[in-house]
């Protein structure tokens, strides 16, 4: 039996984590937080037996106590890094979304929790801290996101010293065939009409300027020790392939299988083995047929370009890239900016910066918050 608190429950990969903990009764969910959406909290309750439940606001949490007397329930930042720390659970899975996924991350990892990481933004914001913890801490980093499980998957039993380089695919987003005159006037609901994947709308949205793929460049140096010149990233329309390794003899080992993020997460629970994923299909390379690959244009995305850039700057460059792009995100689901002012936003915030070296903690919190507000501060 494996316990489990899961942060951020109520999103797109909580929910999957929950259909998969439904399926397979030896995983546990021991623990789990939400942000705001408390019906979905008290779905979750009918159907698990899950002692522990933070959720952001007190008035939220004094609702669901006096509901359910026979659990626990806690609010906030401290309950949430309560959660994190819970001395009965084996693995923590992140799926909270931006920067408010870094501290209970932090904390779970001094706890000695092993941590399934869907939450990108925590090692693009601090992966030096959250690695040189780990390692402290004999943790260790699962990776949930789909290119990275990949990765990590055609890895296994190799050597990094023999791998050259590695490959992380990309769908291209709602906007792939766009050029960037077609992107003036998008709306967000075009923006959020993923072509293969249904997920929480900051990602959607992450994806149709790239900044995902550019965020999960600069995840997966940390997670896979690697330079900058030895990630790549290719386009690949039907998302099939999930990423690939090459090797020093100039062999490459992929991982390939249907959209599914159930399988990431239930991979990061079963590692080093595998079971049944239920209710799933096998991939039909057949019906498949065929497969298109190509190297995106960094002036037509240039969301990647940037995150390559913040990345190779290092340093607090990343932190300011997350930041600015967390806000400017948001403004644009608002129907606050136009979509192309999304990168134009983060690179101005980039300008602005003077990369912090090797900064602490409290100086990327500090960087963050300067960043929300230079950006904010933008459009008024
Ligand atoms: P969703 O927006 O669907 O879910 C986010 C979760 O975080 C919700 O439970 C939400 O609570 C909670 N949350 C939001 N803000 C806060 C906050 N300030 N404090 C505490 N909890 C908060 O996101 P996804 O599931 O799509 O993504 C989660 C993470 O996983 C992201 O980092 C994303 O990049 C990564 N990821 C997602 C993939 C996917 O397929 N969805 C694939 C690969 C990676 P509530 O809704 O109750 O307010």
């Amino acid at each position: 039996m494996k316990k489990i608190t899961v942060l951020g429950v109520t999103g797109s990969i909580g929910l999957q984590c929950v259909d998969v903990c439904l399926h397979h009764p030896e995983f546990v969910i021991e623990a789990m937080s939400a942000g705001k959406n408390i019906s979905k909290v008290e779905e979750i309750l009918t159907l698990l037996p899950v002692k522990h439940i933070c959720v952001i606001k007190k008035e939220d949490c004094d609702y669901l106590k006096e509901k359910y007397p026979d659990r626990n329930f806690y609010f906030g930042n401290e309950g949430l890094e309560y959660i994190a720390k819970l001395p009965d659970v084996d693995i923590v899975l992140n799926a909270i979304v931006g920067f408010a996924g870094l501290l209970p991350t932090i904390e779970a990892i001094k706890a000695k929790k092993d941590i399934a990481l869907a939450n990108k933004e925590t090692l693009v914001v601090a992966g030096h801290i959250i690695c040189d913890l780990a390692k402290q801490n004999n943790v260790r980093l699962l990776p949930v996101d789909s290119e990275h499980s990949a990765i990590f998957q055609s890895m296994n039993g190799e050597s990094k010293k023999d791998v050259r380089k590695i490959i992380l695919t990309c769908s291209g987003g709602s906007f792939r065939d766009k050029s960037r005159e077609e992107l003036i006037g998008v709306s967000v609901e075009q923006a959020l009409n993923h072509p293969n994947w249904s997920m929480g709308a900051k990602i959607t949205i992450d994806s149709a300027t790239l900044f995902n793929k550019g965020l999960e460049v600069i995840e997966a140096k940390w997670l896979f020790d690697l330079n900058y010149d030895q990630i790549e990233v290719l386009i690949h329309p039907e998302s099939i392939i999930h990423s690939m390794v090459e090797f020093v003899d100039t062999s490459i080992i992929a991982q390939l299988g249907n959209p599914d993020m159930r399988l990431p997460i239930q991979y990061a629970f079963t590692y080093p083995t595998r079971k049944k994923l239920i209710n799933a299909t096998s991939l039909d390379l057949a019906k498949v047929a065929t497969m298109n690959f190509r190297k995106p244009d960094l002036v037509r995305f240039k969301a990647l370009d940037l995150a390559y850039q913040a990345g190779r700057t290092g340093g607090s460059m990343p932190c300011v890239l997350n930041a600015a792009n967390e806000v400017a995100n948001d403004l644009f689901q608002k129907n606050k900016i136009e979509f192309l002012m999304i990168e134009e936003l983060v690179e101005k915030a980039m300008k602005n910066h003077q990369s912090i070296e090797n900064p602490s903690l409290e100086q990327l919190i500090q960087v963050d918050k300067e960043t929300r507000e230079f950006v904010f501060n933008q459009i008024l």
